[in-house]
């Protein structure tokens, strides 16, 4: 094992130690990471859990976005920060994600799955769906099967990716069914037996953004135009322009617009009903759970200021009784990834930056929904 990595262990472990218990043991000593490991359980972040009928899956939707970040309800996955990890939702500890037994975990080693690339990973207790070229890939963490393979194309895709048409760009999960999203289309797969409906021809630009409910996919195009496709009678209907996110929450489709500028939060039930404005200024990485929404500021005129002059606070809107508060001494000093998924009680604010020789360090802090205080995990390995 690398010198660097046993201090780093040991650091960290000390560190938490302190931290938890007020008491600092410090050592040089070998810390064996299943030593280290029961250690840090001190951290106990008790995460609640909610299981649908159909058991957990990560109901994320196709974005930019906090791409690389899933859970499914035992662990927080990061697949974007440059070594994959996961984060136990019970106790805050930290490990790699690769489970293959006797692989040293190291940088150099080939196949070791820390170090591999997850295009659009999507967390569920049968393990992590994610896309490779044409097909939907499934991985528990040793071994990766190829579930779906897409040979669907059209011209659109002809044309922007001539060399590989047949390529799917996300995952999206809604009850039984698996989303395959292509460049201008999507196929349902029942997420028990792969069996692959018709492909849904959604578009003739680029789809950048897919979410799913029980009756509707919705989907924005590279010309930030939002649609609905009605699941029941195939209907395409346009909902609005300038609009950069959507996802669903208890019902409710939420989506981001941009209004001179400033982004605001609607939501509506029914595509028809009303849209109702919920937050005023909203940055696109929002996060909403047990009734409470996570969010940043983020207006258009915000891209020409300094740092210095922008404002990174930390918003808690309750959505019961409307009241905005603003998370008290937590200064991220930048727009921060908050990953979040509504069958878990916790939002996590992740600041993890890529270091040299692919070991990683940063903190994610955890928010119980509705309080303003939380607790930090070191990531560190
Ligand atoms: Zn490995």
């Amino acid at each position: 094992m690398n010198k660097r990595r046993i201090t780093a262990l040991s650091l960290s472990a000390c560190a938490l130690l302190s931290a938890c218990r007020g008491k600092a043991e410090v050592t040089e000593k070998y810390i064996d990471p299943t030593e280290a490991s029961q250690q840090i359980q001190s951290m106990e972040l008790d995460t609640v859990v909610k299981r649908a009928e159909e058991g957990f899956y990560d109901d994320k939707p196709m974005s930019q976005a906090n791409a690389g970040v899933t859970t499914d309800g035992q662990y927080l996955y990061d697949f974007g920060s440059g070594r994959n990890y996961r984060v136990d939702l019970q106790t805050g500890q930290v490990s790699g994600f690769c489970r293959i037994p006797g692989c040293p975990h190291s940088t150099g080693t080939y196949g070791c799955l820390d170090f591999e690339h997850f295009g659009s990973p999507v967390a569920t207790d049968k393990g992590v769906y994610y896309i490779e070229e044409n097909k939907v890939m499934l991985c528990d963490g040793q071994t990766s099967t190829c579930v779906y393979t897409n040979d669907y194309y059209t011209q659109h895709e002809q044309k922007v990716r001539p060399d590989h048409p047949k390529d799917l760009c996300a995952v999206v999960i809604h009850g039984n069914t698996i989303y395959a999203v292509g460049c201008s289309f999507c196929i349902p797969l029942d997420r028990n037996t792969y069996k692959a409906s018709e492909p849904i021809q959604l578009s003739d630009t680029s789809i950048l953004r897919f979410s799913a409910d029980d009756r509707y996919v919705y989907f924005i195009n590279q010309n930030d135009e939002f649609f609905c496709y009605s699941l029941s009678d195939n209907e395409i209907t346009k909902l609005g322009d300038k609009v950069v996110i959507s996802r669903q929450y208890e019902g409710q489709t939420y989506y981001i617009q941009y209004k001179e500028g400033t982004p605001i939060l609607y939501r509506f039930e029914d595509p028809a009903s009303t849209h109702d404005k919920v937050i005023e200024n909203c940055y696109v990485l929002f996060a909403i759970t047990n009734g409470y929404i996570y969010y940043q500021h983020y207006s258009t005129s915000d891209i020409d200021r300094s740092n210095d002059e922008l404002d990174f606070t930390l918003y808690l809107y309750d959505m019961a009784t409307g009241e905005i508060k603003a998370v008290p001494g937590y200064d991220p000093g930048k727009r921060i990834d908050i990953a979040y998924s509504p069958m878990i009680d916790k939002i996590f604010t992740i600041d993890v930056r890529n270091s040299m020789g692919g070991y990683i360090s940063g903190k994610i802090c955890a928010f119980k929904a509705g309080e303003t205080d939380y607790k930090v995990i070191d990531v560190e390995f």
